[in-house]
């Protein structure tokens, strides 16, 4: 396959959350994502399904949420993505730091292939990482991101799947999806995605015999989707991966792009989504993520649904914490 057909990074990450107001709470006040779009599940119309990522919401920014209520708690493990990592400036370490602590979470940190890692989970235990880089790719700004531009996430870094081994999945990285074995720490393998100037190229694999099995729910991951050029790259891909003896699904129309899915071995639920059409489709830029948007077929019971959905509360941006070094005050002055 030619680099423009290839598997170019990371597209979204869907996770389970137990509440609709902690996503808005972590992902948005916190973290500084823009909610990009508020729909509904398109299996389930009466569960949200939350976008969170830059302002765009480009394809490698994208953190997704399945709110449900009554589901258990969950718990991350083998046959997951156990953690999800976005890249920020590594000048930004000591900014993050004090912020994460301030919303009173406890968080680790330490390094990966040399780079600084600050290590916390999110209100229904999501483990979340924030690496810092110093050569990375741009994300589109948000004007209203309550992180100074400086200092501001830019998109995924990578993602971590937990499994029992790495043979068979390296055969599929590999061997099936053109992805790079890079570097090795460890039982941690990573593997690098075509688009080395686009968020979210890594992914890694930690390969642990003793690991505990994951129990989905809350605060688990549901998938990781991965991205394709166009709906004649997907339909290579879908036919190649049968073709390797992979069971792929049809393509479904996911109105802000189309997705096939497929098992991956050792139990992580792969998707491969296209990069177009985008969040624009049915909102202007500005308005991203303002109201409930639903795909026609579910319009006609739209009242029904608002009244079953929990409302959005959006609130305070800074949850007391106030930065007042000289680097976020000129980072803020930029951002602006
Ligand atoms: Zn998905």
């Amino acid at each position: 396959m030619h680099t423009k057909d290839a598997i170019t990074g990371i597209h979204h990450i869907t996770a389970v959350a137990s509440s609709t107001a902690e996503t808005i709470d972590v992902y948005e006040n916190v973290l500084g994502l823009r909610l990009v779009k508020q729909t509904v599940n398109f299996d389930d119309p009466f569960t949200y399904h939350l976008y969170y990522g830059d302002a765009l919401g480009a394809p490698g920014t994208i953190l997704t949420f399945f709110p449900w209520a009554d589901l258990p708690q969950g718990k991350p493990g083998t046959g997951m993505v156990t953690a999800i990592a976005f890249a920020i400036p590594r000048a930004s370490m000591d900014f993050w730091n004090r912020r994460i602590k301030a919303t009173g979470r406890a968080l680790k940190t330490g390094e990966r292939f040399g780079d600084p890692v600050i290590t916390f989970s999110d209100t229904d235990g999501l483990p979340i990482e924030l690496i810092g880089r110093v050569d990375l790719p741009p994300t589109t700004g948000w004007d209203r991101c309550p992180i100074p531009g400086d200092h501001a996430i830019r998109g995924f870094h990578s993602a971590t799947a937990t499994l029992h081994g790495i043979k068979d999945i390296q055969a599929l990285l590999e061997g099936e999806m053109g992805m790079r074995r890079q570097l090795q720490e460890g039982a941690r393998y990573r593997f690098m995605m075509a688009d080395q100037a686009a968020p979210g190229h890594l992914f890694d694999v930690v390969a642990d015999p003793a690991a505990p099995p994951g129990k989905p729910g809350g605060g688990t991951v549901h998938h990781i989707a991965f991205r394709t050029a166009s709906d004649e790259t997907q339909a290579q891909w879908q036919s190649k991966l049968r073709q390797a003896g992979r069971h792929v699904t049809e393509v479904r129309d996911r109105k802000y792009f189309r997705s096939i899915y497929f098992n991956s071995p050792g139990g992580v639920l792969f998707e491969i989504a296209t990069d177009p059409p985008g969040f624009t489709i049915d909102e202007s830029v500005e308005d991203l993520g303002t109201t409930l948007m639903l795909p026609d077929q579910y319009e006609p019971i739209r009242t029904d649904i608002e009244k079953r959905l929990p409302s959005l509360q959006r609130n305070a941006f800074y949850h007391g914490f106030e930065d007042t070094s000289a680097s976020t005050k000129a980072g803020r002055a930029s951002a602006t």
